[in-house]
C-alpha cells in the first residue's frame, strides 16, 4: 500500500505529477493528515490546481471551483470505465463507476447521497452521475430511449423546481431522490423519481434579489409568439406582481432563452404531445394572471374585484367558470344544518385565498409532472432489477431571514447527517465491537439530539407547532411561540428571546426562535413579515409558521378546480379531496414522513458518499476562502470520518466475496476453495504474506459466521 501511494501517480494526460504540488488525493494514506489544518491545506493545494476531488477513503470530497473544467468530458468518462477506484485520481466518474460495479458484482442496491450546503455543487455532482450513466452502460436501441428521457427529465424538473436564491443561481427549491433501475447486464432499463417538499411560498413571494421558479421567465422570455398570445401574457415579468418583487429576472449566469428551448426539447423527449404542452403552460400562465388580480374594500369593507380581464384569463386557462371562480375567492362556503351560507371575504382573506389558490396550482401541477416523468421512466419488465439512488435534497440555508422553509430544509439536513452518522461512525464503531476488533474510540458530535429537539412525537418543535395548527380558535404564531418556551425551556439546541442571556437576547427578536444546527445556528422568525407587535394577532400577515403549516385552501375553491375541464388540474384536485372531511396533514407532518420513509428506502441500500463544499460565498471562480471551508470541514464531521477511517481498514468484503474475487492468487485456493470461505481466506492471506496488523479477520465460530455479514477487514485492495 505504502509504496504504491508514496510514489508519484500519473496524471490523466501520463505525465508525472509530483506529489507535492498537488497534494495526496486520498486523506487516508498519509499519516501527517491528522490535523484540520493539514486536511486544508491539502485541499487548498489541490484546489489551486483544479484538482476539486479528493477521497477519504471511498467518501468523495469535492469543492466547488465556480468555473467549468474540462474534466466531464467522453474521454474522462472512458477513462474511469471500469478502472479500479484508487488506481485513478479521484473524480465523481469514479465513485459513479465503482458504486454500478460493486452493484453488478454483489448484486444489491445503492444509493449516493450528495450532500452540502446551498450551492455546494450537489445538483451538478448527481448530473454528472446521471450523464455517465447514461455514456457508459451497455445500451440498446429501445433502452436509449429511457436513458434519453433519465437525462430530459433534469431540465424540466428544474425549470418548474429550481430559482435563483442569494446563495445559488439555480438553487433547487425540491428535494429529489432518483432510482435508477438496472437489469443483470447492467443497462439502464428505468427509473423512478421521488420529489420532497417545494417551496411553493416562492410562487406568491420571492426575497428581493431572488426570483421565482425559472419557468415562468423562460416562457416570458422565450415562449413563441403564438403561445404567449394565446395566454394572454405580456413579454415583460415586470408586468407580473409574481414576478417583480424580487426586482431581479436578469441573472448572468442564466438564459432563459436558450433554457426555455431546451425543456421544450425535452419535454417532447419525455413524450409530452401537444395537449400536454398546451394544459401545462396554460396553468403556468394562470399563474401570472392570478397574482395580477388585485381586490378593494367597499363601503361594507368586503373585497370587491379589480381586474376582471385578469379573472378571464384565469378562468379561460384553467378552464373554470368565471362567475364561480370569482365568487370563490371573495366569499368563504360554510355549511349551516342543510343549507349553505356566504360569508364575504375581506381585501385580506381574498388576497390570502387568491396566493393559496396560486401555491396549490402550481404545487400539484409539479406533483403531477413528476407523476408524468415517471409513468414515462417506468419498466415495463418485471424481472429484478437492481437499482442505484442517488440523492440531491436542498442544502443547509441561513439566511437573513429564516422561515418555515428553512426550518423544513434545515431539519431535512439533520436528518441526512443523523444518516450518516449512523451509516459510517456509529455502525462502524459498533461494527468493531461486534467483530471483536481491537478499537479506539472516536469521539463525534451525535446530532440525534437536534434531530429529536424538531420531530419527537408529542415533544418536539413539529409536534407543538400541530398543536396550535389543530387548536380551534385564537392560536396565532405567536402563541406557538410561546408553547415552544414552555416546551424546549431548557433545551441547549434551542433559544428565544424570552429565554436567552444578555448578550444573546440583543441578537434575537421577540418573534425568533434559534436553533444550534450542527451546521451552525440559524434564528427562525415564526411570524410572516415583522409586524409592530401591539398589533392583534388578527393582523398578523398571512405568512407566519402557523399559515405555513396549516396551508389551507378553501374547500369551494377545490371544487371549483375540481371541476376545470383542463384535464392536469382536474387530476390534481381530486373529488376524494373534497368529499373526504378529515382534515388533511400539516405540511410540517408530511414532510416528516417522507423523510422518514426515505431514511428507510436508504438504509436498505450500500451507501456511496459525496461531500461538497462550498469554496467561497461570491460564487468567485477558482477562490478558497479559508474560513467558510474550515466551517464545512468541520461540521460535515469529514476530521471525523477520517479518523475512523484511519484507524480502520478501508477494504472489507464478506469472506466468501472476497474469496472469489483473489482465489486466483493462492494455490491452496484456486481454481477451488472447498471449506469454509473464512478458512480460505485465511490460508489466502498466509499465502501472500500479509502481517497481522495489515489484515484483521471479523468473528466466526469454527467456520459458521456470527452474523450473517462476518467480514475481513483488509487493504489487500491496493496490493492485488
Ligand atoms: P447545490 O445543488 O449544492 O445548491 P449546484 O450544484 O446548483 O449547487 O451548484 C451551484 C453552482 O456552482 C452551479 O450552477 C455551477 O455554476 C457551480 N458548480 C457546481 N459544481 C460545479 C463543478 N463541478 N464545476 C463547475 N462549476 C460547478
Ligand atoms: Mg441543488
Amino acid at each position: 500500500m505504502e509504496a504504491l501511494c508514496k510514489n508519484p501517480k500519473l496524471d490523466l494526460e501520463g505525465a508525472l505529477i509530483a506529489r507535492d504540488r498537488v497534494g495526496i488525493q486520498d486523506f487516508v494514506l498519509l499519516d501527517a493528515f491528522t490535523s484540520e489544518n493539514a486536511f486544508l491545506e491539502n485541499l487548498k493545494k489541490r484546489f489551486s490546481e483544479d484538482l476539486i476531488y479528493t477521497y477519504i477513503g471511498t467518501l468523495l470530497v469535492s469543492v466547488n471551483p465556480y468555473k467549468n473544467l474540462d474534466i466531464y468530458n467522453q474521454k474522462q468518462m472512458d477513462f474511469y470505465m471500469g478502472v479500479n477506484f484508487f488506481e485513478l485520481p479521484p473524480h465523481i466518474y469514479a465513485l459513479a463507476d465503482n458504486a454500478y460495479h460493486t452493484m453488478l458484482t454483489e448484486y444489491n442496491n445503492h444509493f449516493i447521497l450528495i450532500s452540502g450546503e446551498s450551492g455546494a455543487g450537489k445538483t451538478e455532482a448527481s448530473k454528472k452521475i446521471l450523464q455517465y450513466y447514461a455514456v457508459s452502460c451497455p445500451s440498446s436501441a429501445i433502452l436509449d430511449t429511457v436513458r434519453d428521457r433519465m437525462l430530459m427529465s433534469n431540465p424540466v424538473l428544474e425549470a418548474f423546481g429550481n430559482a435563483k436564491t442569494l446563495k445559488n443561481d439555480n438553487s433547487s427549491r425540491f428535494g429529489k431522490y432518483m432510482d435508477i433501475q438496472f437489469d443483470h447486464e447492467g443497462e439502464a432499463v428505468g427509473g423512478h423519481i421521488l420529489s420532497y417538499l417545494l417551496e411553493k411560498s416562492r410562487v406568491v413571494h420571492q426575497n428581493h434579489g431572488e426570483r421565482n421558479f425559472h419557468v415562468f421567465y423562460q416562457l416570458i422570455e422565450g415562449g413563441e409568439e403564438d403561445l404567449v398570445r394565446q395566454l394572454g401574457l405580456e413579454k415583460s415579468w415586470q408586468h407580473y406582481k409574481y414576478l417583480a418583487q424580487g426586482e431581479c429576472s436578469q441573472v448572468g449566469s442564466i438564459n432563459d432563452k436558450n433554457d426555455w428551448k431546451t425543456m421544450r426539447n425535452a419535454l417532447s423527449v419525455i413524450d409530452f404531445d401537444k395537449s400536454d404542452i398546451e394544459h401545462l403552460f396554460g396553468i403556468i400562465a394562470s399563474v401570472l394572471h392570478l397574482g395580477n388580480v388585485h381586490f378593494e374594500a367597499d363601503s361594507q369593507g368586503h373585497a370587491s374585484l379589480l381586474g376582471h380581464a385578469e379573472l378571464r384569463w384565469v378562468s379561460k386557462l384553467l378552464s373554470v367558470n368565471v362567475q364561480v371562480l370569482h365568487e370563490a375567492l371573495t366569499f368563504r362556503k360554510f355549511e349551516a344544518k342543510s343549507d349553505e351560507v356566504l360569508s364575504p371575504f375581506t381585501v385580506d382573506n381574498a388576497i390570502y385565498a387568491r396566493d393559496a389558490l396560486a401555491k396549490a396550482i402550481y404545487g400539484r401541477t409539479f406533483n403531477w409532472l413528476v407523476n408524468r416523468i415517471n409513468q414515462s421512466l417506468e419498466n415495463q419488465d418485471s424481472s429484478r432489477k437492481t437499482v442505484i439512488g442517488l440523492l440531491d435534497i436542498y442544502g443547509f440555508e441561513v439566511f437573513h431571514v429564516n422561515s418555515f422553509e428553512q426550518f423544513c430544509i434545515n431539519y431535512c439536513n439533520e436528518k441526512l447527517q443523523q444518516l450518516f452518522i449512523q451509516l459510517t461512525l456509529k455502525a462502524e464503531q459498533e461494527e468493531y465491537e461486534a467483530e471483536g476488533i481491537g478499537w479506539e474510540p472516536v469521539q463525534f458530535f451525535n446530532n440525534k439530539i437536534i434531530c429529536d429537539l424538531v420531530e419527537e412525537r408529542h415533544r418536539g418543535i413539529i409536534a407543538v407547532l400541530d398543536e396550535e395548527c389543530l387548536r380551534p380558535g385564537d392560536a396565532t404564531d405567536l402563541t406557538f411561540l410561546e408553547k415552544l418556551e414552555e416546551k424546549m425551556g431548557h433545551h441547549p439546541h434551542f433559544v428565544t428571546h424570552m429565554l436567552a442571556d444578555k448578550s444573546t437576547r440583543r441578537t434575537l427578536e421577540r418573534g425568533d426562535f434559534r436553533l444550534l444546527h450542527y451546521a451552525g445556528e440559524v434564528t427562525y422568525c415564526v411570524v410572516g413579515k415583522r409586524p409592530p407587535l401591539t398589533l392583534t394577532p388578527l393582523h398578523l400577515p398571512a405568512s407566519g409558521f402557523i399559515d405555513k403549516n396549516n396551508d389551507l385552501l378553501y374547500r369551494n375553491i377545490k371544487e371549483v378546480m375540481h371541476n376545470s375541464k383542463n384535464f392536469i388540474v382536474r387530476e390534481c384536485f381530486p373529488s376524494t379531496e373534497t368529499e373526504s372531511r378529515r382534515r388533511p396533514e400539516t405540511v410540517a407532518t408530511q414532510f416528516k414522513n417522507s423523510l422518514q420513509k426515505l431514511t428507510e428506502i436508504l438504509m436498505a441500500k450500500e451507501p456511496w458518499y459525496v461531500r461538497c463544499l462550498k469554496s467561497n460565498e461570491n460564487k468567485r471562480p477558482g477562490h478558497f476562502d479559508d474560513t467558510l471551508v474550515r466551517h464545512q470541514v468541520k461540521y460535515l464531521g469529514l476530521m471525523e470520518h477520517l479518523r475512523v477511517r484511519r484507524a480502520g481498514f478501508a477494504y472489507r468484503r464478506r469472506y466468501e466475496v472476497f474469496l472469489k474475487r483473489y482465489k486466483p492468487l493462492c494455490p491452496a485456493t484456486w481454481p477451488h476453495w472447498r471449506g469454509v470461505p473464512a478458512e480460505g481466506v485465511a490460508k489466502l492471506v498466509e499465502h501472500l504474506g500479509y502481517k497481522p496488523d495489515e489484515y484483521k479477520m471479523g468473528r466466526f465460530i469454527k467456520g459458521y459466521m456470527t452474523r450473517g455479514e462476518a467480514k475481513t477487514t483488509d487493504n489487500s485492495e491496493y496490493l492485488a
